[in-house]
């Protein structure tokens, strides 16, 4: 499985999946038909396109590639009327192949009603999104703070070697505000040099592993009594304590 980082527009990610032995090409949401095309035509053809949620900088490409590859959408069943062109529809804990590779949804509501995650067990690697990024989470706009907070633990139960390829690059801002509330925390003072070396190269911060993301980042680490004290909710659960994270971040 060879995973192809695609820019599109000014911060999002799409991804290109080839599986050799089948020769198939897969794109997870594709935002700008330009970009992903430029890509795309390189292997010829575009057997599926898979999409997290169904927001416009996730499947703006949706049609026109269906309409110049024949290519199959696949998609969340609670957004079939909101994913432009889908013709698969994928629930909770289904299995689905593309080619020789076997994926697994999880359902994550939150960021929106009907967002999933693409998870590839035998690659370890999932697709999150706009549910967990690098260093953060997503807006919850839809769903309620409770269903992020399960979402992003449902996340957090995959194997901490699993690769975690999300939908923005949003890493370098996170980071700042995971300093603010954790500042102590060693680990993630010690991955600012590398952010910082990558993008001045231009190269994505993606992926991390869950198990970095485990230790760093600070929606995945509610229970942190050191974070928890920098907040002044010492006696706080974890939910109360990432509804406050949610809320610092949307004004961060
Ligand atoms: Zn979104
Ligand atoms: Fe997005």
């Amino acid at each position: 499985m060879i995973v192809e980082i695609i820019p599109c527009l000014s911060d999002n990610y799409s991804y290109v999946i080839y599986e050799k032995e089948t020769n198939t090409i897969s794109i997870v949401d594709p935002s700008e038909f330009e970009a992903c095309d430029k890509v795309v035509s390189r292997y010829k053809k575009l057997d599926f396109i898979l999409n997290t949620h169904h927001h416009a900088d996730h499947v703006g490409a949706n049609l026109e590639l269906k309409k110049k590859y024949k290519s199959k959408i696949l998609g969340s069943s609670a957004d079939k009327n909101r994913i432009p062109g889908i013709d698969v529809l994928l629930i909770e804990n289904q299995k689905q192949k593309i080619g020789n590779l076997e994926f697994e949804i999880i359902f994550i509501p939150g960021h929106t009603k009907g967002h999933i995650a693409f998870f590839f067990s035998k690659e370890k690697i999932a697709f999150t999104g706009d549910t967990l990024f690098s260093l953060g989470c997503g807006r919850v706009f839809e769903g309620t703070h409770e269903e992020m907070f399960n979402s992003l633990n449902k996340i957090k139960n995959l194997p901490p070697d699993t690769k975690i390829y999300c939908g923005h690059e949003y890493t370098k801002s996170n980071l700042n505000f995971c300093l603010a509330y954790d500042s102590k925390n060693a680990l993630l003072k010690g991955k600012e040099i590398d952010i910082q070396k990558k993008l001045d190269s231009n190269q994505p911060t993606i992926p991390s592993t869950l198990g970095e993301e485990i230790k760093t980042n600070i929606f995945l680490r509610c229970g942190d009594p050191d974070i928890k004290h920098a907040l002044g909710l010492k006696d706080s659960s974890e939910i109360e304590v990432f509804s406050k994270l949610r809320d610092l971040k949307d004004s961060f």
